[in-house]
């Protein structure tokens, strides 16, 4: 069997079985079974075979015939079903092992326990679902936040996949142009200087640009962003992330170390998930403890997607500037870095003149009183790619935004060789390295790693 990806789907003969609802005490458990012997063992287990899509109440047995729950069967004969395959539900009672029981009943009829992920993987294998939707699955269950979830389910509903295709659609009209160009030079067409292409091509590079904006936001709300404090001790970092906490008002987890050791706080910035780090004090080491304590700090940040360099405003010094900034050298990285000057509500007076003046990303914030705290806020969502903050976002991950960051390249390649004197055949090459990349997104052209990854990191039973 080969998938609306083009992939050979290596194990479709085997029928699979898991425990589909959290593990745990709850009214209804369910447990799903997927394969061409789905509809047998489901005879054998409930005693019948249900009509299509009708929730029918049976008794569930075991291979010797003692009974073990009561509940309903829903049937979904292949392939109008979720994984494309013949699919049975059995609800019964959701205590575990009631469902441990029920799973066995499966598996001592010759059902395989689930991998992780493999109803969805099946799904995705079956054409039923493109990767964007069977990783927008994963990414709904997982949601931190409403917005969080909203987006998921737009990209289950493919307006993600639906976006890329379009711009493989326009990516392939104009290569059959160039490629007739290739494939008939004796008809002279002057390919790569007709407008109709060259403003073809600029709109493709545009709408890859504005649907990679996109896709970095929305990856926002699915992976979040690590954001760290560095800064000497005293100034105000601890209170800072309190203060963030607070206003952010929804924290997840709480993993503190030692005072020395980095503290990590997960909140939610308006529907991003952040993953605070608040370090060691950056100064000399006075014991071996405290040297550990830096390291880690400077370690942290270099994970950090964006490194807030924390100043005392009530201390006024000479240069503090550049002992923000000496900080900001010490963090090493790639990551976005702002200075942010603490204690507005007792500045020292001789600072404000030197912050005026100052060219770098620096915001003046107390966070004792709160005084600042929103502009900081907004800063780090925007320049994390935050930037619309509307409804209408679609989740995406990483992957996707370095799979269209690639495409985008190319095709800026492509449209920067439209002109005189340029070869058709380097345009059409560009032209396919970007959607080879945009095919990676959807899954049409994926690596059968790739796959594995995605998969595997899903839960059983999804
Ligand atoms: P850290 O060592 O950098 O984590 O600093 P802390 O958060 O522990 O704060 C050091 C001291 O500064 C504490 O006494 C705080 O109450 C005080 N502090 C922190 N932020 C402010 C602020 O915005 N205004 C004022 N007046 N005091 C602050």
């Amino acid at each position: 069997m080969t998938s609306a990806g083009g992939l050979e789907t290596p194990f479709l003969s085997d029928t699979i079985a898991a425990i589909a609802t959290p593990a745990g005490r709850g009214g209804i458990g369910i447990v799903r079974v997927s394969g061409p012997d789905a509809q047998r063992l489901c005879s054998e287990v409930a005693g019948q075979l249900p009509r299509p899509r009708y929730a029918t109440l049976a008794s569930f047995a075991d291979k010797d015939g003692r009974l073990i729950d009561r509940g309903l069967v829903l049937s979904f004969p292949a392939p109008n079903s979720f994984t494309g395959e013949d699919v049975v539900e059995f609800h019964g009672h959701g205590g575990p092992v009631v469902m441990d029981l029920l799973l066995s009943a499966f598996t001592e009829r010759g059902a395989r326990i689930a991998r992780p992920g493999e109803f969805s993987e099946r799904a995705f294998l079956c054409g039923k679902l493109d990767l964007t939707q069977a990783e927008a699955i994963a990414d709904l269950i997982d949601s931190g936040s409403a917005q969080a979830a909203r987006s998921a389910v737009r990209s289950l509903q493919g307006e993600f996949a639906n976006a890329v295709r379009a711009l493989v659609g326009e990516l392939t009209h104009l290569r059959m142009f160039v490629e007739a160009a290739i494939d008939f030079p004796e008809e002279e067409v002057d390919f790569l200087t007709d407008s109709d292409v060259i403003v073809r091509s600029r709109n493709v590079e545009v709408a890859a640009r504005r649907l990679l904006g996109s896709a970095t936001e929305g990856s926002l709300l699915t992976e979040g962003m690590t954001i760290v404090l560095l800064g000497e001790p005293n100034a105000g970092k601890s209170s800072l992330l309190n203060a963030l906490c607070a206003r952010a008002a929804a924290i997840v987890t709480a993993l503190p170390g030692t005072t020395r050791d980095p503290i990590r706080e997960a909140i939610n910035l308006d529907g991003i998930p952040v993953h605070l780090v608040d370090t060691a004090g950056m100064r000399d080491a006075r014991d071996e403890i405290e040297a550990e304590g830096i390291k880690r700090s400077v370690e942290a940040s270099r994970d950090a997607d964006h490194v807030l360099i924390v100043v005392d405003g009530s201390r006024f010094r000479d240069g503090w500037l550049g002992t923000a900034f000496g900080l900001a050298g010490a963090s090493g990285g790639g990551a976005r870095k702002t200075v942010v000057v603490n204690k507005s509500d007792i500045l020292a007076p001789a600072l404000k003149a030197d912050i005026d003046q100052c060219e770098a990303d620096a915001f003046v914030v107390s966070a004792l009183t709160g005084d600042g705290l929103d502009d900081l806020k907004r800063h780090i969502k925007v320049s994390a790619g935050a930037v619309t903050g509307e409804d209408g976002l679609f989740s995406a991950r990483r992957r996707h935004v370095d799979a269209l960051a690639q495409a985008c390249g190319f095709i800026g390649q492509a449209v920067a060789q439209l002109g005189d004197g340029a070869a058709p055949e380097l345009f059409a090459e560009d032209l396919r390295l970007a959607q080879d990349a945009l095919a990676e997104i959807t899954g049409e052209f994926a690596a059968d790693d790739l796959l594995g990854q995605i998969f595997s990191s899903f839960c059983i039973g999804k």
